[in-house]
């Protein structure tokens, strides 16, 4: 099936399931469960499963518009999906025969919901220095200690894709592995429920481990794959469903207000907004915006699916942009709706705190600038 008819099934759930359950998810803050399962059920589990393992083997740009197309209907619904698919796709980078068949088969079968548990309190916007411990366990396998935090999905996923530090009580910062973390695993606790001043669906919540008992097969790659996970899967798939997902809040915000444009009319004079030149103009600044930003984004990712290296740089500036596109968009947005677009509970509201989380979500937009800065200067992207 092309990626165009796969879109157009999405596009159908999007509109009909993600529309509906939209202001239930923003208003008690509730996971998209109905989203979640209708896109399982329609074998979207499986968006970036290989084909041979019974998904539908797509990439970034592929993860890019169906992110997009979910984000237009709800920022969380947008979200949850594309953690999902990162999660997969660490667990795709390096799949041993085990995973395969006890999550690769049933994510696939959409029977599975995975997740990326990165980040931590300690650490914060610095995600990539895990301080979670990976201990060797006397018994065989591992044992998993420490805390993550702001885990969407929280709750809800059947596993867990966890960064920890090396294979070994001394290993410094910059030892890293990935493992998979199942859902009823004795020693794991969930913090309190996620009460977010947008992105309310996320379920984006704290997690406890102590002294988590892993099987061996469970630990993704090789020791020692180490920060190869961090700019090889991560970056790319964390931050082409970060962007593909805020790309579609601007666009919603846009057609939000093109829409307000053209439907209020003035009583005194007749006149309706879409037909003040200073409006079309400020209109017309928006799309530019939008457009520059979904191509970079597009751009970006088919690079990345054609494997060329210098892909990287361009998905990190994606995401750098799409914060400041979608933040810029929604604020415009509210001033050129006027008073309506301030009131509680209006789609831009929505929007608008949605758009807010596009910063402040690792990479945060301040630090991919840095890691660009570094890069052109043919400096390491990380601080030693
Ligand atoms: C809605 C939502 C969903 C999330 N979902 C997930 C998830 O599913 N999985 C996951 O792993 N994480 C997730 N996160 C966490 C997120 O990716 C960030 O890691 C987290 O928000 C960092 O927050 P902090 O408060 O610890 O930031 P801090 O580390 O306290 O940083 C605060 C500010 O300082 C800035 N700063 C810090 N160091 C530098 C530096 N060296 N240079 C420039 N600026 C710097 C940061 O950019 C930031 O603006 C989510 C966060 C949110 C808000």
């Amino acid at each position: 099936m092309s990626l165009e008819t796969t879109l157009d099934q999405l596009r159908q759930i999007a509109e009909s399931v993600v529309r509906a359950e939209a202001p239930i998810i923003d208003k008690e803050a509730k996971w998209p469960q109905n989203s979640i399962k209708a896109l399982q059920q329609e074998g979207f589990g499986g968006f970036v499963v290989p084909q041979e393992n019974g998904g539908h083997g797509q990439g970034l740009y592929g993860l890019a518009r169906a992110c997009e197309i979910l984000g237009e209907e709800s920022g969380s619904a947008g979200l949850c999906f594309g953690m999902h698919c990162v999660g997969t796709a660490m667990i795709v980078a390096k799949a041993t025969e085990h995973q395969k068949k006890n999550f690769l088969e049933p994510i696939a079968a959409g029977e599975h919901l995975t997740t990326l548990a990165l980040s931590e309190p300690g650490t914060g916007a610095h995600f990539y220095y895990p301080q979670t411990q990976l201990l060797t366990s006397s018994s065989g396998g591992f044992i998993v200690n420490g805390e993550k935090t702001f885990v969407s999905n929280g709750g809800y996923a059947d596993s867990y894709v966890l960064s920890t530090m090396g294979v070994d009580p001394d290993a410094t910062q910059h030892e890293f592995s990935c493992v998979v973390v199942e859902e009823g695993m004795k020693g794991i606790a969930w913090g309190p429920e996620w009460d977010g001043l947008g992105m309310r669906g996320n379920s984006s919540r704290s997690l406890s481990l102590s002294n988590v008992a892993l099987p061996e097969g469970n630990l993704l790659g090789a020791q020692g794959d180490q920060l190869w996970y961090i700019f090889q899967v991560v970056a790319p798939y964390f931050l082409t469903a970060m962007s593909g997902t805020y790309l579609g809040i601007a666009q919603a915000a846009f057609d939000v207000v093109r829409e307000h444009l053209k439907s209020r009319v003035y009583r005194h004079n007749g006149v309706s907004l879409d037909q003040i030149s200073l409006l079309q103009h400020r209109l017309g600044m928006l799309w530019a915006k939008i457009e520059r930003t979904r191509q970079l984004i597009y751009h970006a990712t088919q690079q990345y699916d054609k494997g060329d290296p210098a892909a990287v740089l361009a998905i990190l500036s994606s995401k750098a942009e799409v914060a400041n596109c979608v933040v810029e968009v929604v604020n415009e947005a509210m001033t050129l709706a006027g008073g309506i677009a301030y009131r509680d509970n209006s789609r831009l509201d929505v929007l608008l705190r949605d758009a807010r989380a596009a910063h402040i979500m690792g990479p945060t937009t301040d630090i991919l600038y840095t890691w660009l800065g570094r890069a052109v200067l043919d400096q390491p992207i990380l601080d030693s």
